[in-house]
């Protein structure tokens, strides 16, 4: 298994549709156990294959992480078939490093999908599953949690996340420029 690079926010590979899978083969197989392994590794309860540079149909979620890969779930073609209820999380998202917001979802799913050795999975979700299988369902659509706020709300929540992360990289660079002259 490896790590994959994260890809962050504005960058426009977040912002497209992703392609339906066609194929479970075994370089699927390989990428979706990769991107569990980049998700661990960053501390993150779901990711979706947009987030490492890949415009397809498939998530992972894992709202135990510490329970060894037990609800560990990868989703192929994931649709959401039905939605009741209305609730308001914190969330945070790989692609946005520092960044949590409230966001209004549909507080339970019904959930169909592909797992890796093909079978249709239905999955009735509510709480913390439910609400990160909707956000990362969202990033295959080209939507980010940040598109979830009102304008104005987001508006301010990007502006404020964007100046920081201008002010990171300045520093990031001053660093450099310090160890080359040390
Ligand atoms: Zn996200």
């Amino acid at each position: 298994m490896a790590r994959m690079p994260l890809v962050i926010y504005p960058d426009e590979i977040l912002k497209r549709r992703s392609a339906d899978i066609t194929e479970i083969d075994q370089a699927l197989v390989d990428f979706a156990r990769d991107m569990a392994e980049t998700m661990y590794l960053a501390q993150g309860v779901g990711l979706a294959a947009p987030q490492v540079a890949r415009n397809v149909r498939v998530i992972t979620v894992d709202v135990e992480p510490d329970d060894g890969g037990k609800a560990l779930l990868h989703l192929i073609n994931p649709v959401i078939l039905d939605a009741h209820g209305r609730t308001t999380w914190e969330e945070g998202c790989l692609s946005f490093p520092g960044l949590a917001a409230e966001v209004k979802r549909k507080k339970e799913i019904h959930v169909q999908a592909y797992d890796l050795e093909g079978k249709l999975v239905d999955i009735e979700a509510d709480g913390l599953l439910s609400i990160c299988i909707q956000h990362e369902i969202d990033h295959l659509n080209g939507v980010t949690f940040v598109d979830r706020l009102n304008p104005v709300q987001k508006k301010l929540v990007v502006r404020d996340y964007l100046r920081r992360r201008a002010e990171d990289q300045h520093d990031d660079r001053l660093e450099a420029i310090r160890s080359v002259h040390r």
